[in-house]
């Protein structure tokens, strides 16, 4: 490529620099407006790009020094120059005048090297050319007669273009050569020629050497200027964006920078914050982690730091974190001269990670600990050193008829239920302990500390009345009850897991109690659970292999003396344990749903007897608050009564209370379906349950049966189930209702409730529940029902369960006491004595029982007492301890 070229394609990139140059400054002083620091950057710039021009603007400043070195020589030599001299010099005089518009002209237009030297070299060359010839022609004119003047004027000219061209080395050479050119065309020799042809061709090389040197140096001063403003304008938008910041301290710890940003946080002025200690950024005493010492600790140490968390200096309503990272700064003699870091908003961050610690250890419903939480809980106080520290009491809480709720009012109201729940746990249970939720309808509180056992039954006691009150759910009247199991640190178990599994056969146990009350664990527990889990089983296969009977117990009109119809009870008799109670297994068909076939079975069996009886006679069946609550039952009522032909007001239903814990409006509708159906309805043992009479106004019995606990003792002198039974009595017939009392024993109670106005009897004073056949036959020996039984009630008996030691034939074995009055008792056993036998009753190793059988079951006798036994002043008979109870054979 020839020299020219090269030089073309120069001047091509060096104007693509100052177009690039152009843009890029135009593209920053957008932001750079913005910053207001970043004006004296464009300031340098513009300076450097018109330092790179070869025509100054300042250049015109050269005619009116021309015009006085003109004044000059004219004053001195006394005389004016010659019209040809005159044009050279005004020619001069108007180039060096339109210095101006040549310098807009190189830089406004996008010229190349070429051009740009061409326009130089016009409004440089061209005035300095015109002022150095002009200048020797008048010397020239004034026969040499004063140089001095004209020197000076040439010299002064040169030195001033060297002020005015600045660093223009180009120009600057153009400039002088000339000046003297000018001058040596008319006053020099060829020897002054050459000189200045020489002279002005080293000054090329040199000029052009030099604008190179000064041109690479320029570019390499733009690139520098364009990356600090591209770093800068980087870091401001970082801290701008709130997402982090920079401070910089001196060797006293003291701020010396700190981003803008850091005032709006600590709600001052972050210049404010110059001069002052950087720990004054931050609340030293958060209690939180020990970071505080740690930056304390790395500042005075002079070392780096990493990500440390702090909190801001804000107000204490309001909490901001940071993370602060730093490093120290040292000079070029390792003198530590401060530290420099950066930090960044952790605010977000601590609080999900709060919030995430907070969903692991509370249940996100009730607020409550859950479950992971009381176990650490327990673990913590099971783990403590000394024994007496390790003491503590669970209680394992299961609501009652939760289910139900769910079930009828939807999750949504369930769910408000629990939170009700909790409250009240927490208010109940108080500073006491700790209460937590262990999912679903489970709650669990841990008291710690030595249990005493009067405190735990009030607190349990306290518990159960607290969730039993009525709550208010999205307008509807829920009750619900609870039952409570409780176990005992050290003594029913060392290990967490021991505890609550033996809290939990507790809480079995309560349930299994007839729910709404609490229960220790004790030891035979164990043997319950595993009873009744293999109860479940056999009853499965009962139902499925038509185990279960029917007995049929008469219910008698007290006017006329005559049976008007029976109460269908369940009968099962276990190949083992023989018969049991169906307050036993229905509650375990409940649980395992079994209850809807087996209800179902009863229904159709019941109608299918009552086909084959009188038409006057009726036949009532128990329906449980499950059948009740399932929509089928009206569909299955119609079926059983269409496949036996009977008409449906022969059938009566009992319900029971805690139907009315359902759903409003599913209960009533399904009273309605049951009335249109046409069959009876009767409200069983009435005031056991929800004494809230309110549901009578709604509800369409056509009976009150009155429970029998009400009738037991009524004879007693000073009792006041007599005043009861009346007010039942006239609520009932205030509301159209006949009444039946249940579970009538002696005359004495037959003739009570008789004159108290009950309509109907049913108890053991008539007839105990019968089978099918022995009800048929009964029924065809006439429908008058015969009164026979004791006048009065035998003693009081109390219920308990006390492990007994018995010893019969020669044999000893074990027995449990189930109820005792002071002439007798009865015992569970596996070998009942024969009536009539005698045995001994041991309590303990030196206090036994002489007694004598006097009835005697599979798996139970009754014994009478050979001496009556003493009883405390309340009446209540007094059992030695049987701490020393011998272990039997
Ligand atoms: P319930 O409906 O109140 O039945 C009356 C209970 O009192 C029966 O006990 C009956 O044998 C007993 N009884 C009647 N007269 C006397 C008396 O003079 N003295 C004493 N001490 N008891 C008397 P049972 O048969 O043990 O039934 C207990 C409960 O089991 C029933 O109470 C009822 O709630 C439930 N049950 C019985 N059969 C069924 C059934 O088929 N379905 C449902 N869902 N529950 C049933
Ligand atoms: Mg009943
Ligand atoms: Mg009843």
């Amino acid at each position: 490529m020839s020299d020219s070229g090269r030089r073309g394609r120069r001047g091509d990139e060096n104007a693509s620099v100052a177009r690039d140059d152009a843009t890029s400054s135009r593209a920053a002083s957008a932001p750079a407006l913005a910053m207001g620091n970043d004006a004296p950057l464009n300031e340098a710039h513009r300076k450097a790009m018109s330092r790179h021009s070869l025509v100054p603007a300042c250049w015109w400043i050269m005619a009116p020094a021309q015009l006085a070195g003109v004044a000059l020589i004219s004053l001195a030599s006394l005389s004016l120059p010659r019209p040809l001299t005159a044009a050279m010099l005004l020619a001069g005089i108007l180039t060096a005048a339109a210095a101006t518009l040549m310098a807009r002209i190189e830089q406004g237009y996008a010229l190349n090297d070429r051009r740009r030297h061409l326009v130089m070299v016009a409004a440089i060359g061209l005035p300095m050319l015109c002022f150095g010839g002009a200048v020797a022609r008048w010397a020239a004119e004034l026969d040499l007669r004063d140089w001095r003047a004209s020197l000076a004027a040439l010299v002064a000219a040169s030195c001033l273009a060297a002020i005015l061209l600045e660093s223009r080395l180009v120009s600057i050479v153009t400039a002088n050569l000339a000046l003297w050119l000018g001058v040596s065309l008319i006053a020099g020799t060829p020897a002054t020629l050459t000189m200045l042809v020489a002279a002005a061709l080293a000054s090329r090389f040199i000029a052009l050497r030099h604008t190179r040197i000064a041109a690479a140096e320029e570019a390499q001063h733009r690139e520098r200027d364009r990356a600090q403003r591209r770093a800068g304008e980087i870091l401001r938008d970082y801290e701008r964006s709130g997402q982090g910041w920079f401070w910089e301290t001196d060797r006293r710890g003291l701020l010396t920078y700190v981003s803008p940003t850091v005032g709006a946080v600590l709600h001052r002025d972050a210049t404010s914050l110059l001069g002052r200690p950087f720990s004054e950024m931050f609340i030293l005493d958060n209690g939180g982690p020990a970071s505080e010492r740690t930056l304390t600790f790395q500042l005075s140490a002079r070392s780096a730091f990493q990500d440390l968390p702090m909190r801001a200096a804000t107000p204490l309503a309001e909490e901001r974190w940071w993370s602060i990272s730093g490093r120290p700064l040292h000079d070029d003699f390792a003198n530590f001269i401060g530290f420099r870091g950066s930090g960044s908003d952790l605010t977000e961050r601590r609080r999900s990670q709060r919030r995430a610690s907070r969903l692991a250890l509370y249940d996100s419903l009730t607020g409550l600990a859950n479950r992971m939480q009381m176990s650490e809980s327990l673990e913590k106080i099971l783990a403590q050193p000394r024994e007496d520290q390790r003491g503590c009491a669970v209680l394992l809480l299961d609501l009652d008829r939760f289910k139900q709720v769910n079930d009828t009012l939807g999750h949504p109201a369930g769910d408000a239920l629990l939170t009700q729940v909790a409250q009240r746990l927490e208010r109940t249970v108080d500073t006491a302990g700790r209460v937590g939720r262990l999912g679903g309808d489970e709650f669990q509180v841990i008291l710690p500390g030595p249990p005493a056992h009067p405190d735990l039954v009030q607190l349990a006691g306290s518990i159960i009345a607290n969730l039993s009150q009525p709550y208010s759910i999205e307008g509807h009247r829920v009750l619900i009850g609870a039952s409570i199991g409780i176990a005992l640190s050290p003594e029913d178990g060392a290990s967490s897991q021991a505890l609550l599994r033996n809290a939990d056969l507790a809480l079995y146990a309560a349930k299994d109690g007839g729910r709404g009350r609490h229960h220790f664990y004790a030891e035979d527990l164990h043997n319950d659970a595993q009873m009744r889990r293999q109860l479940e089983q056999d009853l499965r296969d009962a139902t499925a292999g038509g185990e279960l009977e029917l007995h049929y117990q008469p219910v008698v009109q007290t006017a006329t003396n005559r049976i008007t119809g029976f109460e269908a009870l369940l009968r099962w008799t276990h190949p083992l344990l023989g018969p049991l109670s169906p307050a036993k297994f229905i509650p375990i068909a409940e649980d395992t749903g079994l209850i809807a076939p087996i209800g179902e079975w009863v229904l159709r069996t019941a109608c299918e007897r009552l086909a084959a009886w009188p038409e006057s006679v009726r036949v009532a069946v128990n329906v449980s608050p499950l059948q009740f609550a399932n929509p089928a039952l009206p569909a299955i009522v119609t079926s059983a009564l269409n496949a036996a032909q009977v008409t449906p007001d022969r059938l009566e239903l009992e319900i029971t209370e805690s139907v009315f814990l359902q759903d409003d409006r599913a209960t009533e509708a399904m009273f309605a379906a049951l009335k249109r159906v046409g069959v009876r309805l009767a409200l069983d043992d009435f005031g056991t349950g929800y004494s809230s009479l309110g549901y009578l106004k709604r509800a369409p019995f056509d009976k009150i049966k009155i429970d029998q606990s009400f009738v037991r003792g009524a004879t007693i002198p000073g009792s006041r189930n007599g005043a009861i039974i009346r007010a039942i009595v006239s609520l009932a017939e205030a509301l159209g209702m006949e009444t039946t009392a249940e579970g009538v024993e002696t005359l004495d109670e037959l003739d009570l409730v008789r004159a108290l106005g009950c309509s109907q009897v049913q108890g053991y004073i008539y007839a105990k529940p019968l089978s099918a056949a022995d009800a048929s036959a009964r029924l065809a020996d006439g429908p008058c029902a015969i009164a026979s039984g004791p006048r009065s009630a035998r003693p009081p008996r109390q219920t308990m369960l006390r492990r007994v030691e018995l010893e019969h034939d020669g044999r000893s074995f074990d027995g449990t006491i189930r109820n005792v009055s002071a002439k007798g008792a009865m015992i569970e056993c596996a070998w009942p004595a024969p009536a009539g036998d005698a045995l001994t009753i041991r309590l303990s190793s030196d206090q036994a029982i002489v007694a004598t059988a006097r009835w005697s079951k599979p798996d139970r006798m009754g014994v009478e007492f050979a001496r009556a036994l003493p009883s405390d002043g309340a009446g209540t008979i007094v059992l030695p301890v049987a701490s020393s109870l011998p272990r039997s054979r």
